[in-house]
């Protein structure tokens, strides 16, 4: 008898039922007693005398009489029978169910799910339940052709087959004492049939523990791995014609700015393998800093490629690094380019003859190879899945890699889904910015607005206008963009000039209204979230967004971030009707906060990790039973551990460590 042992030797499993199994992922017994219920149902028995009419509750008692069935109609029909609970006789009803009828044996102690009615002392079944002993019943997720009750059936019999036995301690015992975590077999079988409420938490309790702890030493191994001398590559970067360069610039670096750029290049120079985050709020300008890193890349005789999400993105980003760094050869590559161009480039990239490259996701594909990739930097990195991250890096002799992003990853998160990690963060705004005004109003006041809006037009203001947000539909976000376009069209006839922008676009048509905005030749731009990133028009000065309460913090806070990129004072109105508390709580934060951190840990509460980043897309790992934020604290505990441990030279050999080196190895790699 083995853990690994197929399913298909558990008695009773025909090929159809592991077929089935297999769609749960289920193939081997280990993987059979690790699926863990996902809740438990509470079927302790109550009183009668205590149920209030409605209710929802389980009774137990002894069948008094048999049960009969009466059919009235096309399938239609009453089961029937009485139970005895202490002196009270109850009667039960299960509507269309005429086969429980074998079930019901009069003197059997038995119990019933359903709802009680006070009036006829009578409860309508909605369950016969199985198990009488078991107050809480394990819930599984379960597939199409699989029963909870075949699923527990199946746990059952692994366990009375001694594969319970099987299972091995994959915690070293001091950390089981250190932490009072219960021993994994006890814990795998608690899981599944606890005695009670309190032995189901210590086993959930210790199954996290693990979990997290092997996940925090994958982590902390790959950065070790990750900081040897030998593993990446050292570019022999001209300080000096760095240093020039930042003189020259129209402005003068932040502290923080600085700080960034001097870790980077650090890195680059550091034969070890760079992987750092750039953390910088809107507009904190980590372009630039990414800009003077691929400048640097370049002094050592490297080529550098900047990966962004969007083609608007990438044609502002080669504009302003062909600003920054006219001396330079800068490419663009997009999937939007004609074929002619698109074959000049790439060649001009894989001679050698382009420096830097900026570009869309096209950069990844297989048509681009590169001469010398020396760095990599991916902006908005939350937008683009660990594999693209990968397949970049692999285009490369393992470049070093800088990922951009703006959105605040709040720490709980960071060091769960980066925490491999180096990061830099780039906590000042430069100088002379003034801080965005923002205002919550109701639509009622629309009209105030548009009327200030005038004014403000006059004064030679630039206004974005964010459309409502419908969920899951792009169809129905356009026509609001569309109608909003042409009431404000409508209502501004001689006063202003209003364009449109949104996703369903062309390429060149989007430039084109982005150029138009840029260059002052409208003032209203209504938009979907396209604008969301990045997006740098410092003239534009005010931010209007419809519906506001649609939307996340974190993403009000990036389409804020589009205004205040000058000098002068800037404006955020959010229109909004919230009719939830949490709503108007998330349009009160905006109007108190412009801290994106603050914001993007305040959005973690109300709304959980998935939320803001796609979880797939992130690269924050699903755990099986974990959850990032109310586990937070053992998230913490597990991390110190394992830094602890990980520290240790030759750790792995350390007998104290070796069963977590032992099964660290056999774990698949999280990435
Ligand atoms: P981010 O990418 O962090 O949103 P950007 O790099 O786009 O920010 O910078 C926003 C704006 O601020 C740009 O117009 C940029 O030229 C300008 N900028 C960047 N750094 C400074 C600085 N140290 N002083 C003044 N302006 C700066
Ligand atoms: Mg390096």
């Amino acid at each position: 008898m083995d853990l690994k042992d197929n399913v298909m030797m558990l008695k009773g499993l025909g090929p159809k039922s592991v077929e089935k199994f297999n769609t749960l992922g289920i193939f081997s017994v280990e993987d059979l007693l690790l699926y863990y219920p996902f809740r438990y149902e509470d079927f302790k028995s109550r009183l009668v005398e205590e149920l209030v009419d409605g209710e929802k509750a389980v009774i137990t008692g002894t069948v008094v009489a048999p049960a009969n069935v009466q059919y009235y109609g096309f399938k239609k029909n009453r089961l029937h029978f009485k139970l005895r609970q202490g002196d009270a006789v109850i009667g039960i009803n299960f509507f269309n169910q005429p086969y429980l009828q074998d079930k019901i044996v009069v003197g059997k102690t038995t119990a019933v799910f359903g709802k009680w009615d006070q009036l006829k002392s009578s409860l309508t079944g909605m369950k016969l339940l199985a198990q009488v002993d078991d107050d809480l019943q394990p819930v599984y997720h379960v597939a199409k052709g699989i029963s909870q009750h075949q699923l527990i059936k199946t746990i059952k019999l692994a366990f009375d087959t001694g594969y319970g036995q099987l299972i091995k301690e994959n915690l070293p015992e001091s950390l089981l004492k250190r932490y009072r975590l219960l021993g994994r077999q006890e814990a795998v079988l608690a899981m599944h049939f606890p005695k009670d409420i309190e032995e189901y938490r210590q086993a959930l309790r210790r199954i996290k523990f693990e979990e997290l702890l092997y996940f925090q030493l994958q982590l902390q191994v790959l950065k070790k791995e990750n900081k040897l001398e030998t593993n990446g590559l050292s570019l022999p970067i001209n300080q000096e014609k760095v240093n020039e360069k930042i003189k020259e610039l129209p402005f003068q670096l932040t502290k923080a700015q600085e700080k960034s750029l001097t870790e980077i290049v650090a890195d680059m120079r550091s034969g070890a393998h760079m992987n750092r985050l750039l953390q910088g709020d809107v507009g904190s300008g980590k372009t630039v800093v990414a800009g003077l890193a691929m400048y640097a890349a370049n002094t050592a005789g490297f080529q550098s490629a900047m990966m962004v999400p969007t083609e608007i993105l990438a044609e502002q980003h080669f504009q302003s690094l062909s600003q920054l760094f006219p001396e330079n050869t800068i490419a663009i590559l997009t999937s939007g380019m004609s074929a002619t161009n698109k074959k000049a480039t790439l060649e001009a990239i894989s001679s050698g003859n382009v420096q830097m490259i900026v570009g869309t996701h096209a950069l990844i594909q297989e048509a681009v190879t590169y001469h010398r990739l020396g760095l990599v930097i991916t902006d908005e990195q939350h937008r683009f899945g660990v594999e693209q991250r990968r397949t970049f890096r692999e285009k490369g002799d393992n470049p070093d890699v800088l990922m951009m992003t703006a959105t605040p990853i709040p720490r709980t998160l960071a060091i769960t889904a980066f925490g491999e990690m180096d990061v830099s963060i780039i906590d000042e705004l430069p100088a002379g910015r003034k801080k965005i005004i923002t205002r919550w109003v109701k639509h009622e006041q629309l009209p105030t607005v548009l009327s200030w809006l005038e004014k403000e037009i006059k004064k030679q203001a630039q206004v974005y206008i964010i459309s409502p947000l419908i969920e899951e539909s792009e169809a129905l976000d356009l026509k609001n963009a569309v109608s909003l376009y042409e009431e404000l069209s409508h209502y501004f006839s001689n006063k202003a000039r209003v364009a449109l922008l949104h996703g369903r676009m062309k390429t060149a048509e989007k430039d084109a209204i982005m150029k138009a905005f840029k260059d002052h030749h409208t003032d209203i731009l209504v938009s979907t979230t396209v604008i969301e990133v990045g997006v740098n028009v410092p003239n534009a000065t005010i931010m209007i967004i419809m519906d506001a309460d649609r939307f996340g913090l974190s993403q009000l806070h990036q389409l804020r971030g589009r205004v205040g990129r000058g000098e002068k004072q800037s404006y955020a109105i959010l229109v909004a009707n919230p009719k939830t508390q949490y709503g108007k709580q998330r349009m009160t934060i905006m109007t108190e906060t412009t801290d994106g951190f603050v914001l993007a840990e305040e959005d973690l509460k109300l709304r959980g990790s998935g939320e803001i980043f796609g979880t797939r897309q992130s690269g924050i790992p699903e755990f099986k039973t974990a959850d990032i934020i109310e586990d937070y604290p053992i998230l913490e505990e597990a991390r110190q551990v394992a830094q602890t441990i990980v520290s240790q030279d030759n750790w792995q050999n350390n007998p104290d460590w070796s069963v977590l080196a032992l099964n660290l190895k056999t774990q698949e790699t999280f990435d």
